[in-house]
């Protein structure tokens, strides 16, 4: 909505500001990411303050994209940038994200429709995307795009609201105190939700008081706010701060503004009965039965009608709600085709995430294709197809694949091999036309084209245990541990063994677009594993020999040379220059060249320049427990004078890292130039000291085969080692020690869970399938069982199993599909 930007007139109210040029910025979009411009001139690029990686680096990238108006910080002013941005607006700024968050509330104030305001521990985005559709019967509707809630995610998001908007959806996310104030001040609600309060962020705040104190923030200047009023604290809370007709409380006991009771609707899923203040009744239908989904639901039907809607408008939306995955997924598909599954919705902003996530995955074996509905977008229809064609072109894909009769009057905005279907039934007819063969596709389509259809097609028939990886979660591990490091530091990834089972080259991708600068493999054919998918980050080889130097060289992999005689034979025969680096052994006695060869190293090297130390490192041997603490501070010590002893004697200035995960928690005064992180990448903090600060990256997941109800005294399996010892139930579950759930589970030493609920193993684990208890937890065959991941714990698992998480991800079996989810 925001057109123009007075530079000028904005400083003013900025003190501190400095501005050059003063041409009237047209602004269509704002971006914070030089890589993901799609429209350069009618861009603002605001450059924030990264730990490392700071934005105006990306300014003179973004300048070549065309861009030429920018927000930059004070300290980036110098004249090599001002000729570098020659001609264009500059205002540098004390603090652009405060910038950035004031341009926010300026369109937010424009904006003459109703604000929704979300927010809550768990379930806001769910509430968001599921209202958004549910209104979307009767409203233009805005929402921020996946789980866009951050102090930056929030305002730039803000950005999108169009004056064609009737309604804007903003979930807001807070991890600590002070952050609701500036969040709210950007998105101003008019009416607010509250879904739930849970443990997460725990650690930043006093008690739970303090936590709903400070979302209740959010809530200062609107005219109603939505609780769940059986929720005590919540409602306590509320109750004591804001008046009886700014509140809307409902409730599964009579009493509140709206009454909401469940039934079972058969096999069919769930009624829930209405009843309102005035009396009013309503039967509302839906396919879901877990408890999670229908307290979110009955959020949405009480904000539903609270906006307006009549209740059978919200019933056509709510039949729309079904259990589609809302994530971004990448899939495995048929014909070696790799499927990204965004059939949940689609406009513009979350194409550009699709497409990010896209491009992130690197270059398949065959063509880019997208797949994408007709969007419902708010604003000029033509200004919107445009912008569809110029991603299309600009993403470099192969194939466009337009679904929907408003494709037929923009198809020469496409290259004209592109194919367009009027609906989805007709695609389907088609969709051997396509000929997908070793195809990147992604698949985005508005929920009522029910594009999961298509994606089921696709997809190869798997079976149904998935080691699913979060990356939003492995982004924020990564970013926690960078939080300990000083500025500069360099991060290095341990990917070995297929980075510790979880795929190396998807998420070698991810970690460079993240920000990690090394990787680091065990064996050779590992790191050529991820040279041939594209990955371009620098690549360490713990354990190589001579005689992999062509490989080496090929592939651009730097080996680690721990011993004398490798290092000569590589002297002697490399052609051309190699770097490597040293592993130096301190105390491991595992690898590694000692003092008395540090002599050798630094003649030879002295004589051969073609080998270049890239690197100088040595591993602890027990950074993880304290009990050994004052030996992992001998092997530091000792690598220190190593080190040193031969930075003296090589040229160049080789990074020096010592630090694996539990070393970067325990001991951040020696990160060095580089540290290594592995396990904790994955939310494992395996000294088990700062654990509630990192996310359960991974998770473990199959389906129920089978219930079936058991007398008391019959036996289960092999061996009839499980008893009932009463009648009850038992379900049959997918998986065995075949995929990695490990025979040590069995007979009642593990739980799985299912429906938010334990169920202990019974029975002992079999190949391919094991037993779980569920007498009495309404357990049905297909419903998803998790074995690992928030609950139980990858460390519970393995603590159970008296091994260590390392063990248990690695022995997850190859036939389990790994899943990767952005949400
Ligand atoms: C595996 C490995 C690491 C990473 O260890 P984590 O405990 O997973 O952080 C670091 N350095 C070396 C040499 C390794 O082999």
């Amino acid at each position: 909505m925001i057109e123009s930007i007075d530079f000028n007139a904005f400083s003013e109210n900025h003190p501190g500001n400095h501005v050059i040029g003063t041409a009237p910025a047209q602004i269509q979009r704002v971006s914070i990411d030089s890589r993901k411009i799609q429209n350069g001139s009618g861009t603002l690029f605001v450059a924030l303050r990264g730990t490392r990686h700071s934005g105006w680096h990306f300014a003179t990238d973004a300048y070549r994209q065309q861009v030429r108006n920018f927000l930059l910080p004070v300290e980036a002013q110098s004249e090599e940038l001002k000729t570098e941005l020659l001609g264009a607006n500059l205002l540098f700024c004390p603090d652009p994200l405060q910038a950035l968050q004031a341009l926010a509330q300026t369109n937010r104030q424009a904006f003459k429709g109703r604000v929704v305001g979300i927010t809550g521990s768990n379930g806001k985005t769910i509430v968001k995307e599921w209202l958004a559709q549910v209104l979307s019967e009767n409203y233009r509707v805005f929402k921020n795009p996946k789980s866009y809630n951050s102090q930056i995610g929030v305002p730039l998001s803000a950005l999108g609201i169009e004056s064609g908007h009737q309604i804007a959806l903003l979930e807001a996310g807070i991890s600590q105190p002070g952050e609701m104030k500036r969040l709210a001040s950007i998105i101003q609600p008019t009416l607010g939700i509250f879904t739930s309060i849970g443990t997460a962020h725990d650690e930043n705040f006093q008690n739970l008081d303090q936590k709903i104190d400070e979302k209740c923030r959010l809530f200062a200047g609107c005219r109603l706010i939505i609780y769940r009023q059986d929720v005590e604290k919540i409602s306590a809370y509320l109750e004591q701060h804001f008046p009886p007709n700014q509140r809307v409380g409902w409730s599964e006991k009579i009493g509140a503004d709206y009454t909401l009771t469940v039934k079972p609707n058969g096999k069919k899923g769930s009624r829930i009965l209405l009843l309102g203040r005035d009396l009013s009744t309503y039967t509302f239908t839906t396919a879901f039965r877990d408890p999670a989904s229908l307290e979110n639901i009955r959020h949405v039907i009480v904000a539903g009608l609270v906006l307006g809607m009549s209740p059978p408008s919200l019933q056509k939306g709510l039949d729309l709600l079904r259990t589609v995955d809302m994530r971004l997924t990448a899939k495995q598909g048929k014909n070696q085709c790799r499927i990204l599954d965004d059939s949940y919705n689609n406009d513009l902003a979350g194409l550009d995430i699709a497409l990010e996530f896209m491009r992130q995955q690197g270059k398949p074996a065959g063509k880019k294709v997208l797949i994408l509905s007709e969007m419902l977008q708010v604003g000029v229809e033509s200004a919107v197809y445009e912008e569809i064609a110029r991603r299309v072109s600009r993403q470099g894909i192969d194939l466009f694949v337009g679904v929907g009769k408003t494709f037929d009057s923009y198809r020469k905005l496409f290259p004209v091999d592109s194919k367009f279907y009027s609906d989805t039934d007709n695609l389907i007819q088609h969709l051997s036309d396509l000929n997908l063969q070793g195809d990147l596709v992604l698949v985005k389509g508005a929920r009522a084209f029910e594009f999961e259809r298509v994606v089921r097609l696709l997809e190869a028939h798997v079976h149904d245990t998935v080691l699913e990886i979060n990356l939003n979660s492995l982004r924020h591990n990564f970013n926690h541990y960078r939080s300990k490091l000083p500025a500069g530091t360099k991060i290095m990834v341990m990917v070995k063994a297929f980075a510790y089972g979880s795929g190396s080259a998807e998420i070698a991708h991810h970690l460079h677009q993240i920000g990690a600068d090394y990787l680091s493999v065990a064996y050779p054919d590992e790191g050529v594993y991820l040279r041939e998918r594209g990955v371009e980050l620098p690549i360490m080889v713990m354990n190589s020999a001579a005689r992999h130097l062509d490989l080496l060289l090929r592939y651009r992999l730097e080996p680690v040379v721990y011993d004398l005689q490798t290092l000569r034979e590589l002297a002697a025969t490399t052609p051309g220059d190699l770097s490597i680096h040293l592993e130096l052994d301190t105390g491991m006695r595992r690898l590694g060249l000692e003092e008395n060869d540090l002599e050798s190293v630094a003649a030879l090297l002295q004589d051969h320049p073609k080998i270049r130390i890239t690197g100088l490192f040595s591993h602890l041997a027990a950074a993880d427990e304290a009990i050994h603490e004052a030996f992992s501070r001998q092997q530091l010590a000792l690598f220190d004078r190593l080190s040193q002893f031969l930075m003296q004697k090589v040229t160049g200035r080789p990074l020096r890292h010592v630090l694996n995960s539990a070393g970067i928690i325990r001991f951040p005064e020696y990160a060095l130039d580089m540290v290594r992180l592995g396990i904790g990448l994955f939310g494992v903090e395996i000294n088990g000291m700062e654990q509630e600060k990192l996310q359960p990256a991974i998770t473990l997941k199959t389906v129920v085969s089978q219930v079936r109800k058991l007398k008391k005294g019959e036996t289960i399996g092999y061996g009839r080692k499980g008893r009932m010892y009463a009648d009850g139930e038992i379900a049959t579950l997918a998986i065995g020690y075949a995929d990695g759930y490990d025979r040590r589970f069995g007979n009642g030493k593990a739980y799985v869970q299912i429906k938010g609920k334990k169920a202990w193993t019974i029975g002992t684990v079999c190949m391919d399938m094991c037993m779980v208890d569920v007498t009495g937890l309404d357990v049905r065959e297909g419903d998803t069982v998790i074995l690992f991941g928030k609950n139980p714990s990858l460390q519970q698992l393995a603590a159970w199993s008296k091994t260590i998480p390392y063990e248990l991800l690695t022995g997850i079996g190859r036939r389990v599909k790994r899943l990767y989810v952005l949400d």
